[in-house]
């Protein structure tokens, strides 16, 4: 077993995913990315979080298949035989008016970016416990705490992990566990770049600009390491966005 810290951040081959994990490497620690992609798309994510001198692995399963998850969260185990820190990152959109949005559209998105949590913390708790030792921080939204027309499936989502994060919080304090919350704006990725108006939205945004996936990496990296005496918290990193 390594001496460093493990970290595992799902959907961590590209995005917000990948500047944590580079963040959380240039911090000490081993990482485990996930991501549904095949190992050869990934390659590219586990030469850059190697360069900063630490190990990466890569395990690709779905997020939204509990079976998938159980399964391949016992094989991290057994290969490297701990998980020290979580990061629930994988996420996706399916956006349009609530009218509009059927059955399909909402349990999609609830599975991917809330059920996946459940089934991923869930697997990961058990060796934390035991451990007497984690970090777990889950990457909600700021439209989880506002809410956002067309995004009825997301916010949704999003505010799930919210009561999700301080719920874990209060049952596994006693364990030293501590669990909280970031809760990005507008971030520059490929989730947000089909987004019309983007000049609209900078009436709303303080800092006038839109954030980085670094700005957001820089954050969860805190939560997750630094923040000793914090949990159950949401962190919004927004550049002051008021919705
Ligand atoms: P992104 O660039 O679209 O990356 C999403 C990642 O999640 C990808 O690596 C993707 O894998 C992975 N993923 C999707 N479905 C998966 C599944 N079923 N199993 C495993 N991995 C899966 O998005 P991002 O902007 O970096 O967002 C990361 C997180 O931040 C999400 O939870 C998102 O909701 C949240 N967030 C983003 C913003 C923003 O403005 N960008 C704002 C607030 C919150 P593939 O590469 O294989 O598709």
């Amino acid at each position: 077993m390594t001496d460093r810290k493990i970290a595992l951040i799902t959907g961590g081959s590209r995005g917000i995913g990948l500047s944590t994990a580079l963040r959380l490497a240039e911090a000490g620690c081993d990482i485990i990315i996930n991501d549904i992609c095949d190992a050869e798309k990934a390659q590219p994510a586990l030469d850059k979080i190697k360069a900063k001198g630490v190990n990466a692995y890569f395990y690709s399963f779905d997020v939204s298949n509990d079976e998938q998850v159980q399964k391949n969260v016992d094989k991290m185990i057994a290969d490297h035989g701990k998980i020290d820190v979580l990061i629930n990152n994988a996420g996706i959109t399916k956006d349009g008016l609530f009218v509009r949005m059927d059955a399909d559209q909402w349990e999609r998105v609830i599975k991917i970016n809330l059920s996946s949590a459940y089934y991923v913390t869930h697997a990961v708790i058990k060796h934390m416990m035991k451990a007497r030792s984690g970090s777990i921080v889950s990457m909600s939204s700021v439209v989880g705490v506002h809410g956002n027309a067309g995004q009825a499936n997301y916010s949704a989502s999003k505010a799930g992990l919210i009561g999700l994060t301080k719920t874990l919080a209060k049952e596994f304090g006693s364990r030293n566990i501590r669990v909280n919350a970031v809760a990005p704006g507008f971030i520059q990725t490929d989730m947000t770049k089909d987004l019309a108006n983007t000049d609209d939205y900078m009436k709303f945004i303080p800092l006038k600009r839109m954030g980085t996936p670094e700005d957001v990496a820089e954050v969860v990296k805190f939560l997750a390491l630094d923040a000793t005496y914090v949990t159950g918290q949401v962190l919004e990193v927004s550049g002051g966005l008021i919705i």
